[in-house]
């Protein structure tokens, strides 16, 4: 029997040559894994304590609250927002697809400017939305001319122009922030929502999250994946005008969220303080990287975000690549992304994770 949308277009190659399908990092046995940008350390004992005894508390034999609204409450709360401004789902991934699918489709479109978050224009795809890529400037930030020339393109696929623009600040796989100037510059020129991707964002200097109360088609991500220690979790969330949060519960399926995950969200919620020592810990450990990268001969972009994004220069990145995998380090390899043949991208662990990456890179290209 044929499945449902199995006449969409499947997997395609991207333009620098890969499928599509090649998106996902492996998941290789290794001892030192830096391929998905993971928090190296666990959450501390007393929330693993905290959740065993909020699931405790659960009716199991009864559905969910369908409209999660304790965690909704507890998320607003932290950000200043009303409950009805937040929407959760399982991992940021699920909230852009609930936002392809309440606001894109066949005859909508969406823009992007690569190289980013391969997940924005694949569930595109999946939702039949077609994809507008602008190119990033030489050093991989917005220029707004560009902003204006993917528009108008859009603007060719029906409507007045993009349902959606994707923006990921600080961007993977760069790890750079957009200028807010920017992102205000896209903001007064899109004609329909605006997503600022902030999934690392607790890493940067800025947050764009203050324009929500002004801008009713911003929506910015957030998940717990990252500096919560939660990614195993699978929770996040998207904050933006009540209107938009009804439309993403619109497309979303009942009973979404289940109560385990609910409960242990606003546990994690009490727990900002170690969140806090552990960003700061990753981000004093992203400056050693980046400064042992540089002692080796690579080029990196100083980052924002817990990962660094490098060229292997003279050496094959390939290469590099599985060197590293067979001295049990495994990294993220780009080189079938746009505009990234030649690079790695390696996630900030702990400092021994670290040192073992280095140690191996420097036996690589010995
Ligand atoms: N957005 C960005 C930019 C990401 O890098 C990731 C994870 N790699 C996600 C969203 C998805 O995170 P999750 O689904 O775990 O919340």
């Amino acid at each position: 029997m044929t499945p449902a949308g199995a006449d969409r277009p499947g997997p395609e190659p991207r333009p620098g040559g890969a499928l599509w399908s090649g998106y996902h990092s492996p998941q290789v046995d290794v001892a030192v894994r830096l391929n998905t940008n993971e928090a190296p350390e666990p959450p501390p004992p007393e929330f693993i304590a905290a959740v065993r005894k909020a699931v405790g508390d659960i009716a199991l034999n009864r559905y969910p609250d369908r409209r999660a609204s304790a965690l909704r409450a507890a998320i607003a709360a932290q950000h200043g927002l009303g409950a009805e401004q937040v929407f959760c789902a399982n991992g940021s991934n699920e909230v852009i697809q609930s936002l392809f699918l309440a606001y894109g489709g066949p005859g909508r479109s969406c823009a992007l400017f690569e190289p980013t978050y391969a997940l924005h224009s694949h569930i595109a795809r999946l939702t039949s939305t077609a994809v507008v890529t602008g190119e990033r400037d030489d050093g991989y930030l917005i220029d707004p001319a560009e902003v204006d020339r993917v528009l108008e393109a859009a603007a060719a696929h029906g409507d007045a122009g993009p349902a959606i623009v994707f923006l990921c600040s600080p961007n993977n796989p760069t790890g750079l922030v957009e200028p807010v100037s920017t992102i205000e510059a896209v903001l007064a020129a899109a004609p329909g929502l605006v997503v600022v991707d902030e999934a690392y964002v607790q890493f940067a200097r800025s947050s764009v999250l203050g324009l929500v109360a002004t801008h009713p088609h911003l929506v910015v991500l957030r998940t717990f994946s990252k500096t919560w220690s939660l990614a195993a979790l699978r929770l996040g969330y998207a904050l933006g005008a009540p209107d938009v949060i009804e439309s993403l519960f619109s497309a979303a399926l009942p009973y979404h969220l289940d109560a385990v995950k609910q409960a242990a969200g606003i546990v994690a919620l009490g727990f900002t303080e170690e969140m806090d020592g552990r960003v700061a810990r990753i981000v004093a450990e992203r400056d050693r990287l980046l400064a042992g990268l540089g002692a080796l001969g690579f080029a990196a972009i100083p980052s924002e975000s817990n990962f660094i994004l490098f060229s292997t220069g003279d050496h094959d990145a390939h290469r590099v690549w599985e060197d590293l995998v067979q001295r049990s380090v495994l990294v993220r390899d780009l080189t079938g992304w746009p505009r990234l043949a030649g690079h790695l991208r390696v996630t900030i662990g702990t400092a021994a994770e670290n040192d073992a990456f280095l140690a191996a890179l420097a036996q690589v290209i010995s």
